[in-house]
């Protein structure tokens, strides 16, 4: 039996549920067999998921039917949709695939399904590659946008249930939410659903701040209701005397803006003026334009209020991107005590009202002038069609990318004209760079000024609302890497990227040929060795940079014989030690060279009191704890202390010896917290170092922190070793690493 995995106790709540569900989709199911069809899909759902519970305790099922509940009633989806938010977890937790989903629904609902169990694995992407992967699905998503919508219903109820979580999934969801659904909320223009996920997440990530606004908010309704009502009094007693149809509310802004209010401002609760705005939602009558109505309002306003034009903000002529039409204005109220309260009064049509309360869908469920209709979903088609652009280009960094998006879901925008007239739209800061690319990557990319409103300017320079853009070309012009601090919009980025990389290849090959040709006229085989050599005197790290270097024009190869000739990256080098002059007889001496002078080598150390240098007369002390011979001036005052005290452990007969060793020319990287005295203290680590020689020691600082290199001949690896050792032991040093010779696998 289909449903022997519930209680009785579980059927009866289910069913409840359900049949609640149903009475909601009354008002969708126009065709006959749309009851059936979602009868069908949460019988499936029923059985597919039953025996599992959700962490509250509740049976699973429970939660696509609450996510339906939320596509009919806040967003206004359809029955399609209702179908596939019952379906949504059935492929990613249960046994049925996308297949069954198919043959029992059809390929359309499967194909839904398929896009919600896509995404719910990509947003919880921690590596670039994850990313890389949800912006495929994004892509694919936005064929269809109710999948988007049906996914934030998802995130909707999860957020009303994240208490049943564990506290660090708890902030984890909720970061993820603010971050991407509640802007892609925004964008879709539920501005309801966006303010819940927002105050949700608050609440989840700053318990105390949330609780302390929700008490204040409590604390002053009673004042506040009684400040709103005598402010609406005379306004409904106009609005009646001209026999406008309207409703006026006047609601407290949610929890989480009054927040942010107070942390951009940095400000207290007490001081945010706009806690609350005056709604007035009319009713229009026939024939008068909407716009006209609201105008009218506007004027019977401000007509008891004074108004501070500043702050009026004409959404009507000028819709939001996300689809939103009002009219904003700030009034004025004077108070006995002087100072008066600034209010905001939102105007808007029943039409308007609904569109910001439940987005999207709205505009494809009102049926009102063909002409009001199309203006915003015109706005969203551009929205999309960049989106869509954005994200077919391939990127290098997906973190960039997700951010670029996550940026674009907020951004205000501002109108232009081009030449002839014909509008477009761009974030707010964009530059005449990002509407040259908005018209055409090639524009764009010949771009080398502009003539805004008929005046020459910059192809740096901001545009703003109205400007007239005639964008200036030349064909010698190429984009540069300066070029991507001055726009902000993802299309130019990523041309420009996609330019620079392009370029960057075509140098690479012009510069591989000139550097063979070179070398054949030379007869000299490219060899790693030549490499070597040629990389550090151009100040490259790698082949590839050396090409595009080259390529570029960015130095020649003029006196590329001198290099090979000079600074090798091998070298013979002269290194200083010491040895035990045998007292009776001088002819030892060889004997002893040539026999074990590589131990004798190591058994000395140089006094650090008095440092002597080759030519000094010297005498060795015998450490008795580790028997190594420290060797001092003669004239030391310390060895004369050592001496009166252990005469004995002097060693007399020491001698200046040089020997002759093939060293190896290596890079070492460091990094770490700059301070005094780091430069002094590396040097003497390596030259401590008897048989290492430096040839360069370059460190930058920035902020405190430093990053360098140090360039040493070395006779082999472990005396490499314990050089990157002592460095490793000097304070402040974070990180020591043997550059990779990037020559030989380049
Ligand atoms: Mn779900």
């Amino acid at each position: 039996m289909a449903t022997m995995g519930y209680s009785a106790e579980d059927e009866l709540l289910i069913g409840r549920e359900f049949d609640e569900l149903m009475a909601h989709c009354k008002k969708i199911c126009k065709r006959e067999g749309d009851e059936e069809l979602i009868r069908r899909a949460f019988e499936l759902a029923k059985l597919a998921h039953q025996g599992v519970k959700r962490r509250s305790g509740e049976p699973y099922i429970m939660h696509p039917i609450a996510v339906a509940r939320i596509c009919v009633d806040e967003i206004g989806l359809g029955v399609k949709s209702v179908v596939a938010s019952l379906l949504h977890d059935v492929v990613e937790d249960t046994d049925y695939t996308l297949t069954d989903i198919s043959t029992m629904f059809s390929p359309k609902i499967a194909s839904m399904v398929d896009g919600l169990t896509k995404i719910s694995s990509a947003t919880s992407a921690e590596t670039s590659e994850q990313i890389e992967s949800f912006r495929k699905v994004l892509l694919t998503l936005l064929d269809d946008v109710r999948v988007i919508l049906i996914k934030i219903a998802d995130r909707l109820h999860n957020m009303r249930t994240l208490s049943a979580m564990p506290p660090e999934k708890r902030i984890r969801i909720s970061s993820e939410t603010m971050y991407l659904f509640a802007p892609l909320a925004y964008r879709l223009g539920l501005f309801i659903v966006k303010s819940e996920l927002e105050d949700l997440s608050f609440r989840y990530m700053h318990p105390d701040q949330y609780a302390e606004i929700e008490q204040k908010i409590a604390a002053t309704s009673v004042r506040r209701k009684e400040f709103i009502d005598r402010f609406n009094a005379p306004i409904i007693e106009k609005l009646r005397s001209v026999g406008i149809d309207f409703e006026i509310s006047g609601r407290v802004k949610s929890a989480y803006s009054i927040w942010n209010k107070m942390r951009k401002k940095q400000i207290p609760f007490e001081e945010v003026y706009d806690l609350f705005a005056v709604r007035i939602v009319f009713k229009p009558t026939p024939i008068v334009p909407e716009k006209t109505q609201c105008w009218h309002i506007y004027e019977l306003v401000t007509d008891i209020y004074a108004s501070n034009p500043d702050r009026l903000r004409d959404w009507i002529n000028n819709p939001k991107a996300n689809g939103y039409e009002a009219l904003h204005t700030t009034v004025m109220v004077p108070s006995e005590e002087g100072e008066g309260t600034w209010v905001e009064v939102q105007i808007r049509s029943e039409r308007m009202n609904d569109i910001d309360e439940h987005g999207l869908a709205s505009h494809w469920k009102h049926k009102y002038t063909p002409e009001e209709v199309s203006a915003t979903d015109i706005n969203f088609d551009v929205w999309l069609k960049n989106i869509r652009e954005a994200l077919s280009s391939p990127t290098d960094n997906a973190v960039d990318f997700l951010d670029n998006f996550q940026r674009s879901l907020y951004t205000s925008e501002i109108v232009v004209f081009t030449p002839k007239g014909e509008i477009r739209k761009l974030p707010t800061g964009s530059t005449v760079l990002d509407f040259a690319y908005d018209i055409h990557s090639k524009l764009g990319a010949k771009a080398i000024g502009a003539k805004v409103n008929h005046t020459m300017a910059s192809i740096y320079d901001e545009l703003h609302n109205g400007d007239q853009v005639d964008i200036l070309t030349s064909e010698g012009v190429n984009p540069t890497l300066e070029w991507l601090d001055h726009v902000i919009t993802a299309k130019a980025k990523q041309a420009i990227k996609n330019f620079l990389k392009r370029y960057r290849q075509n140098n690479i090959e012009r510069g591989m040929t000139q550097f063979e040709t070179r070398m054949q006229e030379l007869g000299i085989t490219p060899s790693a060795r030549v490499f070597r050599k040629v990389l550090p005197a151009y100040g490259c790290k790698t082949k590839d940079e050396f090409y595009s270097k080259l390529g570029a024009e960015m130095f020649s190869l003029e006196n590329i014989q001198e290099i090979l000739r000079q600074n090798s990256a091998m070298k013979l080098l002269k290194f200083w030690t010491f040895f035990v002059k045998d007292k009776d007889d001088d002819d030892n001496f060889t004997q002893n060279q040539s026999g074990s002078i590589e131990d004798d080598r190591s058994q000395f150390d140089v006094a650090e009191c008095c440092t002597p240098i080759p030519g000094d007369d010297v005498t060795g002390y015998k450490d008795p704890k580790t028997g190594r011979i420290i060797v001092h001036k003669t004239t030391c005052h310390e060895l004369r202390r050592l001496a009166a005290q252990r005469g004995k452990n002097l060693v007399k007969n020491i001698q200046w010896s040089s020997y002759k060793e093939v060293s190896y020319l290596t890079v070492i990287e460091i990094q770490g917290i700059d301070r005094m005295g780091m430069l002094l203290d590396l040097s003497q680590v390596i030259t401590g170092q008897h048989n290492i020689n430096i040839r360069e020691l370059k460190l930058q600082s920035h902020d405190g922190i430093f990053e360098g290199y140090i360039s040493i001949y070395v006779p082999n690896t472990e005396d490499l070793a314990k050089v990157i050792n002592r460095i490793k032991q000097i304070k402040g040093i974070e990180r020591v690493t043997r550059r990779e010779n990037s020559v030989e696998n380049g």
